[in-house]
């Protein structure tokens, strides 16, 4: 035990597992469970993790997680056996490490990073072999696919058009069950929860239509974002930087994708639980979106980042038209029915992040 866990106190190792109990959502009758598969996963299943067209930066992100560390991660958690990023081997060694764990088999392959198709892959080579024959190689004897990233999911930002790389996700080039955890980056629990699911039941998560595990990405950002009273209401941001964009006004008109974008991002927060995109004054990009960055129109023209998504801008549109409307008749009717809407979708007055919403803060001043 003392050798597997590699100097980390029992004590600390059970609060480890306490975490990830409550990171999957799981109860406390859990935790001796999630030892147990944590120790065995310490021995095997490896993981290995191939970087194709990428930043890296769900690899840096996996790396910020702060419960578990890093080090839990990957010394005692995931039992990651090969990682360019962070292994030490390189070189022949490094390729020498990769053909054993595959000819040994039963692993967890994570992809991160697309995979150029074009010119029979030849725009990202490693070791002399282009990365689109080697995930193959990986795929073959792995027992389960997991893609990190939009990238590795569904091409990402390396397929953005016109892709003359022929960049494609990790299911389109190896085909069969693949997990994918979307995100530009993917939040580290995201990837440490679906890997932990997997090592403790056995079995990939309930995914959604794309692949993505439910318990991550079941409900849209709009569902939960804490400037949705902005939304109902028609307080829109109009230009970044001004005092309502620090406030509960809706980012929708700067080209929110949150109405059309599944993931906890609202509830779970980023950074160790700190913010995220919308809170910290950024629309939500829809990075964990198959579409993602050419979301597009009804005739296929790509919506540009800060311009309204369709859903948005009718609803704006038809938002504003009432209000014009019942300024004939008596102001105030329209922002009541929204007020009613957003109290019934259970939605808060602005930002409690940190202690007092934006809104309190400002009539504070005042
Ligand atoms: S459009 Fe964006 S900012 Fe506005 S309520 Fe929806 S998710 Fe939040
Ligand atoms: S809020 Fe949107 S853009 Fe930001 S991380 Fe979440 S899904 Fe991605």
């Amino acid at each position: 035990m003392r050798e597997i866990l590699k100097g980390i106190s029992r004590r600390d190792f059970i609060k480890c597992s306490a975490s990830m109990a409550a990171l999957l959502g799981l109860s406390e009758l859990y935790i001796p469970q999630i030892a147990a598969a944590l120790e065995k996963a310490a021995k095997k299943p490896a993981v290995l993790w191939l970087n194709g067209s990428g930043c890296t930066g769900c690899t840096v992100s996996l790396i910020n997680s702060e419960h578990p560390t890093p080090a839990e991660i990957i010394l005692d958690i995931l039992s990651i056996r090969y990682m360019e990023t962070i292994m030490a081997a390189s070189g022949h060694v490094a390729e020498k490490q990769f053909e054993d764990i595959v000819h040994e088999g039963g692993y967890v392959f994570v992809m991160e990073g697309a995979i150029p198709t074009a010119e029979n892959g030849a725009y990202c080579m490693i070791g002399g072999r282009p990365v689109m024959e080697i995930a193959k190689e990986a795929a073959a004897n792995s027992v389960y696919n997991v893609a990190v990233g939009s990238c590795a999911c569904y091409g990402g930002i390396p397929a953005a058009d016109p892709n003359p790389t022929g960049c494609k996700g990790l299911k389109d080039v190896v085909g069969g069950t693949v997990v994918n955890i979307p995100g530009c980056p993917a939040h580290p629990d995201w990837i440490v929860g679906t890997i932990t699911h997997i090592l403790l039941f056995g079995e990939v998560p309930e995914l959604d239509e794309h692949g993505r595990p439910k318990m991550f990405y079941g409900k849209l950002i709009h569902e939960n974002c804490q400037r949705r009273t902005g939304y109902e209401l028609g307080n829109w941001v109009k230009n970044f930087g001004e005092e309502e964009t620090e406030m509960d006004y809706c980012m929708g008109g700067k080209g929110c994708r949150g109405p059309v974008t599944h993931a906890d991002c609202p509830s779970r927060l980023w950074n160790s639980g700190t913010n995220y995109c919308i809170a910290a004054s950024a629309p939500c990009a829809g990075c964990v979106e198959p579409d993602f960055p050419d979301f597009k129109d009804a005739d296929g023209k790509i919506i540009s980042l800060y311009a309204p998504i369709p859903e948005v801008a009718k609803y704006k549109e038809a938002l504003e038209a009432e209000v014009e409307h019942e300024e004939g008749m008596g102001a105030g009717t329209a922002a009541a029915l929204g007020a009613v809407v957003g109290a019934a979708a259970g939605v808060a007055g602005g930002y409690a992040i940190g202690g007092k919403t934006k809104s309190e803060e400002k009539e504070g001043e005042e």
